[in-house]
């Protein structure tokens, strides 16, 4: 049992999309298919910090939250959204009617329909890929050349991750939801 999730060092970013394509390969998601499971973002978040600065050109890596309260599984109807016994929020597609209920509840607009197995996709930290070989990273921590992403579990205190946010200052995106999301931006 663990409790993961994800530390961004977003400053580093350099929007060269190695994270999208290794994802796609690891979970057989459709290359080229957009905003499907991860994404580099830009914009602004609640009008505070510009996460695409023009000067420093600073990018946003996005995807779901992994919210320790989610809305799109209080929505559910099917419990076909669940949090699983390592706090990542999964999709049962066995489960799943399409009602788009989750969509519609997420927040963060981090749900997309998977056209071919018809059903509502999200990112679940490689738990049915590279978690289930054993592996202890995601494919886009792996494959990020400028180590943006740092993948643990946040119930133990000597992991990586749970260094990295006792030292480092850092943020959660609207934090005033509630949703309480495991992944953390670092500043
Ligand atoms: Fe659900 Fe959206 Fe939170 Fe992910 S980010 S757990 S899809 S509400
Ligand atoms: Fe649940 Fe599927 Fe409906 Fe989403 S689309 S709320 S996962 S049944």
């Amino acid at each position: 049992m663990a409790r993961y999730g994800m530390a961004l060092d977003y400053k580093n970013c350099i929007n060269c999309k190695a994270c999208e394509t290794a994802c796609k390969e690891e979970n057989g998601i459709l290359m080229g298919a957009d905003k499907h499971r991860i994404w580099v973002g830009t914009g602004e978040i609640e009008g505070q910090y510009p996460l695409l600065d023009l000067t420093s050109n600073v990018f946003q890596p996005s995807q779901c939250q992994h919210c320790d309260d989610a809305p799109c599984e209080d929505v559910c109807p099917t419990e076909a959204t669940f949090t699983d016994e390592n706090g990542v929020v999964r999709v049962d597609i066995e489960k799943c009617i399409l009602c788009t209920y989750c969509m519609n509840a997420c927040p963060y607009d981090a749900r997309y329909i998977e056209e071919r197995g018809m059903t509502v996709d999200k990112c679940n930290f490689c738990t049915e890929t590279r978690l289930a070989r054993g592996e202890t990273t995601t494919a886009c921590q792996n494959t990020c050349p400028t180590k943006v992403r740092i993948f643990g579990d946040l119930d133990d205190p000597n992991s990586e991750i749970s260094e990295v946010l006792r030292v480092r200052e850092h943020y959660s995106l609207k934090s005033h939801l509630g949703t309480n999301p495991k992944l953390f931006y670092l500043t």
